[in-house]
């Protein structure tokens, strides 16, 4: 099986490095993934440094997430089950969103008009890009 994340179609990317790359993921405004450019099974083989640097920046993209789209919670989560590609999804969640309160790999509950706008969307990707090479 190819690696979907080896081999993307059609991903959104906000800025990327040798160790990783940041995109913006349609299926929910201003759901973020950072994917590790290599193939890393589990956290812990990652070295130190790199683990820092990808929690770092997780934390760094959630405040962004926070301050641009006022979201009631921010889920991040760190699965990989079907590919040993190391990936962690940062999530903006709303109360009565599709999913909530559950996880948006669960089934969808209802219809949602979420209260993100595109220009919000576009300063959320703006101030993500400020953070490459930081
Ligand atoms: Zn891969």
């Amino acid at each position: 099986m190819l690696c979907p994340l080896c081999n993307p179609q059609n991903e959104n990317i906000i800025f990327q490095n040798d160790f990783l790359r940041v995109i913006l993921v349609d299926e929910i405004p201003g759901y973020i993934r950072i994917i590790t450019q290599k193939h890393i099974k589990e956290f812990s083989d990652l070295s130190d440094g790199e683990a820092c640097e990808i929690m770092l920046l997780a934390k760094k993209i959630e405040k962004i997430l926070i301050n641009t789209l006022h979201p009631d919670k921010v889920n991040i989560a760190m699965l990989a089950n079907l590919v040993p590609h190391l990936h962690i999804h940062i999530i903006p969640r709303f109360k009565n969103d599709p999913w909530w309160p559950g996880a948006t790999f669960c089934e969808k509950q209802r219809e949602f008009d979420y209260p993100v706008t595109q220009s919000q969307i576009q300063n959320l990707i703006n101030s993500i890009k400020e953070l490459n090479g930081k």
